[in-house]
């Protein structure tokens, strides 16, 4: 991958939760690109392996593991490893997230009549779905913060990275679970950057905007290539009038970690959006 600049991380051990998945598998390969040791953990093992071997084989050092953020023993095991094999965390990525269909109203805005028709409105939206939401993004950040952060106490030069989202600035229709846990994310971001300051340990979260990836390529644009409506929709709310690339998530990483450009920044959620989130759509 080409990265848009370099930062030192040689000698540092970088751990990155969902690492099975397409934007953290990027900032994993990042991390290794700029010198880091990095931990590719996620509940998919073949996954975490599988993208591990990838950046293994340019020479970098890269480990996959399999670990379950919402269970203390399997990052407690995971943890275990990584100190055997590439040693104690001094950057920590919480990357795992994400929805769940049983957790996302069928329509944008609620009509009386769809109480009889087959439609999943915010009625029909399931506590289980919820929960499962709340905690993937919540939770799942929460723990392996408390197991991950202890390495970090008394070094000084270390990070925690959160995702958020931009629907944790103002809801996206639909999600409202997803929305609400992301906006926990922010929330605790600015938590623990106050709470870790004395330690030298900053905490910040980068909040993707709207990025093509495999996993909602087919929401955004049809089989012959043309855009959806939801894709006219994002567009016309990006002042910038674009998606964004992989390499500017990267470069929002990277600058958020390195001491020397963001030595004094801890507590933000930094937009990577467009404008998206700055925009009131007059
Ligand atoms: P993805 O689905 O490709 O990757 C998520 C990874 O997390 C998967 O490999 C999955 O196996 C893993 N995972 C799921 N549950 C887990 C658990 N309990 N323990 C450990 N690993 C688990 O998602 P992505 O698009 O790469 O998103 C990464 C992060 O970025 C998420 O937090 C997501 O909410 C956030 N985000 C994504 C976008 C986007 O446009 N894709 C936008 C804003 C925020």
């Amino acid at each position: 991958m080409r990265l848009p600049f370099e930062i030192d991380l040689k000698g540092k051990v970088a751990v990155v939760t969902g690492a099975g998945g397409i934007l953290c598998s990027s900032m994993a390969h990042a991390l290794a690109q700029c010198g880091a040791k990095v931990a590719l953990l996620d509940l998919n093992e073949e996954t975490a392996k599988q993208k591990a071997e990838g950046i293994a084989k340019e020479g970098k050092i890269a480990n996959g593991y399999q670990a379950n953020v919402l269970e203390p023993e399997s990052l407690k095991a995971a943890h275990k490893k990584i100190l055997e094999e590439l040693g104690p965390c001094d950057i920590l990525i919480n990357g795992a997230g994400g929805n769940h269909p049983l957790a996302t109203t069928d329509k944008e805005y609620f009509a009386a009549e769809d109480l009889k028709g087959d439609v999943k409105t915010f009625f029909d939206l399931e506590q289980d779905g919820v929960e499962f939401v709340f905690d993937l993004n919540f939770i799942g950040t929460l723990l392996p913060t408390q197991e991950f952060a202890k390495d970090m106490i008394g070094k000084q030069v270390c990070n925690i990275l959160n995702i958020s989202s931009m629907n944790a600035f103002t809801p996206l229709t639909k999600i409202p679970a997803y929305s609400g846990a992301k906006a926990a994310v922010s929330n605790f971001t600015q938590w623990l950057a106050v709470h870790f300051a004395k330690e030298g340990i900053r905490v910040n979260a980068l909040a993707p905007g709207f990025f093509v990836t495999g996993q909602n390529e087919r929401l955004l644009y049809r089989e012959d290539g043309s855009p959806t409506e939801r894709t006219g929709k994002i567009l016309a709310a990006t002042p910038m009038n674009r998606f964004g690339r992989t390499e500017e998530l990267i470069g929002s990483m990277l600058f958020l970690l390195s001491e020397e450009a963001a030595g004094f920044i801890t507590g933000v959620v930094l937009p990577i959006d467009g404008g998206f989130s700055a925009y009131s759509g007059v």
